[in-house]
């Protein structure tokens, strides 16, 4: 079984060369640890762990969030970690792959506890994974620590689709598109800004969802894969609300997606939104939410039916949107 990250994997799948700018950014990071640990071995150290979930238990399930506090002895001026899950992608030949999902952490206030968000892709592999945290204390030694958590496989819906044959059987030209949006939106991915965001996060449209985040889809008999997002009931010239504060990443056209906007909501949670018939906000521009930022449409080169798609990214990884507002609704409330 055959090892890469995703975006290696998917670079290749499309085409893209082996090692992209990205990759060389995982390597320096490795390099930075094995250096440290060279200088001065690193402490081992057990925050106390407090599991946002109802059974305060360390698991987690594919495609969803889970809301953890840490809380160390001392207070910590630095603080970094990661939580690589694996996944096995069935349309890559059942390639174990990993996500690294580098971590944003929300100072609770006294400098000793932080909060932060744990997610598992998609067709993740139930294990035991490590959350690996890197804490510096003022004037101190940097402290490791390393804690299991257990990653479950969900229950989600097998579905059929007809779509475009494009989209199943694309052509070379609309490959090397594809690949130039993946790599875009790797790219804006792995941004990680200020958080903009103080109040829960709100639907973008008022019609009800369809509650088909993680489908497992097989398009035209041949081409599968993961519903990443999730899609809302909404006629042509719908006005589609940001669902939070943030900073427009990207407005434009992709293929698949085809009229698109993605907003940056700071600490690596990001949404956007697909198929648009009208963009109303502009890269740069600054959003709050519950603002229109544009209307839904249909278009896109698989040519969906008229529907708002919304995808919501935290840490690198799709996740469930209405699993991950009510988590975030979680951390304000507990933010006072
Ligand atoms: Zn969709």
């Amino acid at each position: 079984m055959m090892k890469s990250s995703r975006r290696e994997f998917l670079g290749a799948l499309l085409g893209a060369p082996l090692v992209v700018a990205s990759g060389c950014k995982a390597m320096r990071h490795e390099q930075s640890f094995a250096v440290s640990a060279e200088a001065a071995p690193e402490a081992a150290i057990t925050p106390r762990v407090t599991n946002y979930n109802a059974s305060g238990r360390a698991l987690i399930v594919e495609g969803k969030t889970l809301l953890v506090a840490l809380t160390f002895t001392t207070s910590m001026n630095q603080l970094s970690g990661s939580f690589p899950v694996q996944f096995e992608a069935e349309s890559a030949g059942s390639q174990s792959l990993t996500e690294e999902q580098p971590l944003y952490f929300y100072p609770a206030g006294d400098g000793r506890s932080f909060r932060t968000f744990l997610s598992a892709p998609l067709d993740a592999i139930a294990d035991s994974y490590q959350l690996r945290v890197t804490a510096r204390p003022q004037n101190g030694a940097q402290q490791q620590a390393s804690l299991p958590y257990s990653v479950q496989t969900g229950a989600y819906r097998q579905t059929t689709l007809t779509l475009d044959r494009n989209f199943s059987n694309p052509s070379p030209e609309i490959l090397e598109q594809m690949r130039h949006d993946f790599q875009t939106m790797l790219e804006i991915y792995q941004r990680r800004t200020e958080r903009r965001w103080s109040k829960p996060f709100v639907r973008p449209v008022a019609g009800p969802d369809r509650a088909n985040f993680g489908d497992k889809r097989t398009v035209n008999g041949t081409k599968h894969y993961r519903h990443q997002g999730l899609d809302y009931r909404a006629p042509i010239g719908t006005p589609v609300h940001a669902i939070n504060d943030g900073i427009v990443a990207l407005s434009g056209e992709q293929w698949t997606p085809g009229q698109t906007i993605c907003i940056d909501h700071g600490g690596g949670v990001f949404s956007k939104y697909l198929h648009l018939s009208e963009r109303h906000a502009h890269e740069g521009d600054a959003v709050r939410r519950d603002d229109v930022i544009a209307l839904s449409g249909n278009t896109g080169g698989q040519r969906p039916a008229p529907h708002l798609h919304l995808d919501l990214v935290v840490n690198g990884t799709h996740v469930d949107p209405t699993d991950f507002m009510n988590t975030a609704a979680r951390l304000i409330e507990l933010e006072g």
